[in-house]
């Protein structure tokens, strides 16, 4: 009788270190170039234009009008990469960070526009307005 096909396999791969990488107790494998990871935004980049909110098929941006910026759930992200592409100024890019394992969809790393980031954004706005009507 013939010995089974795979019994050399076995006995071989018996004496291999394992394949598989055993994360989190050793570290990442390495980040290949164009990696997708959490979308990042700029907000001092973004003008407002709203082609990402156009071609996000998940819903994640959310306009603004009063200070004419976005507000992302990235907890919806699907990584598909299309808001980075269709932004005029680079204000999205997708991050290397894949770490995003959480039971809180409101997770802090979730949300990259703060509350005081945009008091600040509507301050600004607010003291260029002013300075507008004083120069006229
Ligand atoms: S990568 Fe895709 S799903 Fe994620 S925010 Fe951008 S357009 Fe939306
Ligand atoms: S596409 Fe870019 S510039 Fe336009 S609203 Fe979105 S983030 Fe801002």
């Amino acid at each position: 009788m013939r010995a089974p096909i795979l019994v050399p396999t076995v006995l071989r791969n018996l004496a291999k270190k394992p394949a598989t990488n055993l994360f989190p107790e050793t570290e990442p494998v390495p980040i290949p170039e164009d990696f997708r990871g959490i979308i990042s935004y700029n907000v001092d980049k973004c003008v407002g234009c709203r082609m990402c909110v156009t071609v996000c098929p998940a819903g994640v941006f959310v306009y603004l009008p009063d200070i004419r910026k976005v507000a992302l759930w990235t907890a919806r992200c699907v990584f598909c990469k299309q808001c980075v592409d269709v932004c005029p100024t680079g204000a999205l890019r997708m991050s290397n960070d894949f770490l995003l394992a959480s039971y809180d969809n409101y997770d802090d790393k979730f949300i990259p526009l703060k509350e005081e980031k945009i008091e600040e954004v509507r301050r600004k706005l607010e003291e260029k307005k002013k300075a507008k009507g004083q120069g006229v």
